[in-house]
């Protein structure tokens, strides 16, 4: 595809660019002060900051393309309802990690059988935020309100452990990203799906993995 990335230079960004030119697709970066110019791509994938990416995203859509969005921390509703409009898609993703994903999910099924669990957020003391919005999310899923821990020191990149106890046994579900490339999973199956999805706005990487 050819597609058109905001914020290619940022740190996930570039990670990410590097994957997808590895996959073979076209990337055209666009970074601050740019024309955000899209025409002839394909799709746009944003990964800025939560003032820049609706305008982003307004002016990708404006352009008849598509987008697919990691940027955190900004509202899509009114920006879905304008794709809608214009029988476009804009895919949002908190979290494309599909290890977090897949964790997130297991956590829940596991929440069925282990009715007392609690939560341990591990990430680089450059996160500011905390608990984490994966470690909040993951709690809602659990239910019960599980006591979240947060733990920012550096040497750590992106942990969470889910551990239910239970009379005689406890249940450990792990996940651990080590490099911002795992990022890259996920922004190609969204990619790759992108068309199927129906116009307007889809949330969650959850949604595209059966
Ligand atoms: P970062 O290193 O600060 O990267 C952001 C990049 O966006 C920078 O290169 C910045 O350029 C650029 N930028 C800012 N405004 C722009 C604009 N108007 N047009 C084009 N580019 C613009 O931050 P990061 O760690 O990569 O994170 C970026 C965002 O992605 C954050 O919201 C983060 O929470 C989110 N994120 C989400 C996931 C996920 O799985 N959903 C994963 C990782 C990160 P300058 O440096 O020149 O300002």
């Amino acid at each position: 595809m050819k597609l058109a990335f905001f914020g290619a230079e940022g740190k996930a960004g570039s990670a990410i660019v590097r994957r997808l030119e590895a996959a073979g697709h076209e990337v055209r970066g666009i970074e601050v002060g740019d024309e955000p110019d899209v025409e002839g791509c394909d799709a746009a994938v944003d990964f800025t900051t939560p003032e820049a990416a609706p305008a982003n995203v307004r002016a990708a859509l404006e352009q008849g393309v598509s987008c697919v969005v990691g940027t955190t921390g900004w509202e899509p509703g009114e920006l879905g309802a304008l794709a809608a409009e214009k029988g476009l898609r804009l895919f949002v993703a908190p979290n494309f990690s599909i290890g977090a994903v897949l964790m997130m999910r297991f956590a829940q099924e596991a929440a069925v059988h282990f009715p007392r669990a609690e939560i341990v957020e591990l990430h680089n003391e450059a996160k500011k935020d905390a608990p984490s919005g994966t470690a909040k999310t993951t709690a809602e899923l659990v239910g019960g309100d599980p006591a979240i821990h947060s733990v920012r020191l550096p040497g750590l990149v992106a942990h969470q452990e889910v551990i239910f106890g239970g009379e005689g046994q406890l249940l450990t579900i792990r996940h651990d990203t080590t490099g911002r490339e795992s990022f890259a999973d996920g922004v190609l199956l969204a990619l790759e799906k992108l068309g199927e999805l129906p116009p307007g706005l889809t949330i969650g990487l959850e949604t595209l993995i059966s």
